[in-house]
């Protein structure tokens, strides 16, 4: 008998695991509450720009990013960054210096202090932290220096998390940093030697380039829904209550149109955000259901911004991170048209600015035309075009909740998540709440769940 799944919420993790289990001969539903599927994902496509409101890239960091493109051939097509996206840029000053990629650029670069650039050189003989709780800031800083986490570890956290340095744990926000201290007792000789370790032929696929989906990652949505069937997902499903029934069964009602609904499952899957769930999953006792919802989201205002006639992107590199200690207005701008084909006009250059996050999540109650005014103001005060530019097109994208900070409360929502699923274990509670927030984990965490539910 085939087996019955609901997925509730049509995100990246949803619609990738609906996608495999469907190919592994599961009867998949979603169920979401939104007008719309994608999630946190929808490319919009304005004076022939294309502007993300959510994700711009992921990182091909595990196989089975490359292994979900082979899957839609033909529906949408994996677009790997050109060169000039492995050139970063960090503010300093009056100007934007290139991040170092090499022993003389590194030795040369304003950013980091020279007390810091010698002292890097000690880095494979500096003793171990013993703290599991030490936040990526005080393991940076004690590994390699202040300056490397003002001028690199606060600006990279930035734009990954809109997050403090000092305030996530590394073991939970950066694991694979982490580890490598506790595993090889330096970043350095931890680099080195994860570099010699063998590949099969199924790791190479994890290249680590920067993706997307060719012409945004709305096309890698659409694809995905093509592959599921738009009829097996509801949209506008309201009030969503999943409960235990009879016989190992789930019952999963919702409100569309005015009319109440009952479907049962014999599995569940939730992919949406942690504040979802008290509503979503009435059962679970209140103790356990307040570890599970303590997570706190980080808001971010993106903004597309345009010029059409610039003679294209006079930047050649993948974007421009702001250290906090630079008190600019925004976290960061990214240059999607100088390493994406087909994300502005022939002559014209695109931007996205991150504005908001932990820095200042009072910026999410700023009008659109103080937001448009920092725009502009980015383009001739730091993007250096001539004095009196301004973007040709601009979409302004707010989100409230934008990105999840695993802060120490983590650890207490993974055991909680733990519990529930060992008391149920028809039930996965997945999503960004845990295996961290990339669109690759989140690509890797579809993938587990379906071959876990497939299996049993
Ligand atoms: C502005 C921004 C920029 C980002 N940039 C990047 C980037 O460049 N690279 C990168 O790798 N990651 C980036 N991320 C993170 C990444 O986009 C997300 O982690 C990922 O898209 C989350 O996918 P998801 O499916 O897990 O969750 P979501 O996309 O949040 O999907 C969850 C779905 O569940 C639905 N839902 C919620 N509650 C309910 C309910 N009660 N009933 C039914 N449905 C419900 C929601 O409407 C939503 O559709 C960014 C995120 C934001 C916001």
């Amino acid at each position: 008998m085939k087996k019955d799944v609901i997925i509730i919420g049509a995100g990246i993790t949803g619609l990738t695991c609906a996608h495999q289990l469907k190919r592994k001969g599961c009867n998949v539903r979603i169920l979401e509450c939104k007008d719309r599927v994608g999630g946190q994902i929808n490319s919009v496509e304005a004076d022939g720009f294309v502007f993300e409101s959510g994700p711009n890239t992921g990182v091909v960091k595990y196989p089975e990013v490359a292994e979900l493109f082979e899957s839609l051939t033909g529906k949408c097509e994996l677009e790997t960054a050109l060169d000039s996206s492995k050139r970063r840029l960090i503010w300093k000053g009056n100007s934007f210096h290139a991040l170092p990629s090499s022993l003389p650029t590194a030795l040369r670069t304003p950013l980091f202090t020279w007390r810091d650039k010698f002292r890097i050189l000690g880095e494979p003989w500096r003793s171990k932290g013993k703290n599991p709780n030490e936040s990526v800031g005080s393991l940076a800083e004690r590994r390699l220096g202040k300056s490397y986490v003002d001028y690199a570890v606060d600006p990279f956290l930035s734009g990954v998390y809109a997050g403090n340095p000092y305030n996530l744990p590394a073991r939970l926000a950066l694991p694979r940093l982490y580890n490598l201290e506790q595993e090889y007792g330096s970043f350095i000789r931890g680099a080195i030697a994860k570099a010699r370790i063998p590949k099969t032929e199924r790791d190479k696929k994890a290249t680590k380039k920067v993706f997307a989906s060719r012409g945004g990652f709305s096309r890698l949505v659409e694809a995905l829904t093509e592959s599921i069937g738009e009829g097996n997902i509801i949209t506008s499903a309201s009030n969503i209550k999943v409960n235990p029934a009879d016989n190992n069964t789930w019952t999963v009602t919702y409100d569309k149109q005015g009319e109440n609904v009952s479907l049962t499952a014999n599995y569940v899957v939730t992919t949406c955000g942690a504040y979802s769930l008290p509503s979503l999953l009435p059962f679970v006792e209140e103790s356990t259901m307040a570890d599970l919802s303590n997570l706190y989201y980080a808001p971010v205002i993106q903004i597309g911004a345009g010029i059409r006639n610039c003679k294209g992107h006079q930047w050649k590199a993948f974007g421009a991170l702001v250290p906090s200690r630079e008190n600019k207005d925004m976290l960061g701008i990214l240059f999607p048209s100088a390493f994406f084909v087909g994300r502005s006009p022939e002559e014209g250059a695109a931007f996205a600015y991150f504005i908001g996050g932990t820095r200042h999540p009072e910026y999410l109650q700023k009008s659109d035309e103080e937001l448009i005014g920092i725009v502009n103001k980015g383009l001739t005060e730091m993007l250096k075009y001539p004095e009196g530019t301004q973007a040709d097109s601009i979409r302004i994208f707010r989100h409230e909740r934008a990105i999840p900070q695993y802060e120490e409360s983590s650890d207490a929502r993974f055991a909680a998540v733990r519990k529930v699923q060992e008391q149920y274990p028809t039930l996965t509670i997945a999503g960004n709440l845990r295996d961290g927030i990339g669109i690759g984990d989140r690509i890797k965490q579809a993938f587990d769940v379906a071959e876990d539910i497939a299996n049993k």
